[in-house]
């Protein structure tokens, strides 16, 4: 059992994993004194059940290449491994077991703030964890109207990035360097992710 730690929680579908998610991890992670930051690749994201996102596993094997050079980030299967869509309730409530006396935080962007109230049992979460939303180019992070008490703001360098651009590029034969780290670019290459005769 690890106890006494503050730990940063990042969830995210991760699909690809690329330089905005680990900036966000690492801000917050330097901002809040935190021993650890442990990305929680989702099992079936529930908000994202219209389009087809890639096998948990390749998500998963992409977030331990990106984040295997830092020695504070740390990587969670809780989500994938867990039956059905993943609710973040669950995914506090299975991290709170193992990290017992820990101090959680979660990481969301500005797009992810504006929709934490509308999660399940939000007022459970605000138990289980503090949350910071980081500043995300094209969304505004101030309209969130959540008590500053269970959400801190931070500002941190804007990187104009998303997964989905990512992937449309991967598509397109754009190149992704640069956006994912060198081994997530190689590793899509390797299984063929992303092409549009896959997609
Ligand atoms: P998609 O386009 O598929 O939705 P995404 O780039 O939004 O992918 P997610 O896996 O959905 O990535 O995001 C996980 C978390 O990371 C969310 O809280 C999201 O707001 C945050 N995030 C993603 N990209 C950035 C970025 N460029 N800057 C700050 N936060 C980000
Ligand atoms: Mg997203």
């Amino acid at each position: 059992m690890i106890k006494n730690r503050r730990v940063g929680v990042m969830g995210g579908t991760f699909d690809p994993i690329h330089n905005g998610h680990l900036v966000a991890a690492s801000e917050v992670a330097a901002k809040y004194a935190l021993d650890e930051v442990v990305f929680v690749p989702t099992g079936k994201p529930w908000q994202k059940a219209s389009r087809t996102v890639t096998g948990a596993e390749h998500r998963y094997l992409m977030t331990v290449i990106a984040t295997a050079s830092n020695p504070q980030f740390t990587v969670s299967r809780v989500d994938v491994d867990r039956p059905g869509p993943t609710y973040t309730i669950d995914t506090l409530r299975d991290l709170r077991g193992y990290y017992r006396d820990a101090e959680l935080f979660f990481i969301t962007g500005a797009d992810a703030v504006e929709q934490i109230i509308s999660w399940k049992d939000s007022n459970e979460l605000f138990d289980l964890a503090h949350f910071v939303g980081v500043t995300r180019p094209g969304h505004d992070l101030e309209s969130s109207g959540i008590d500053d008490h269970h959400l801190s703001l931070l500002e941190i360098p804007a990187l104009a990035i998303s997964s989905t651009d990512c992937r449309s590029r991967v598509a397109d034969g754009q190149p992704v360097w640069y956006l994912v780290p060198d081994g997530v670019v190689q590793y899509i290459s390797k299984y063929a992710l992303y092409r549009s005769d896959n997609a």
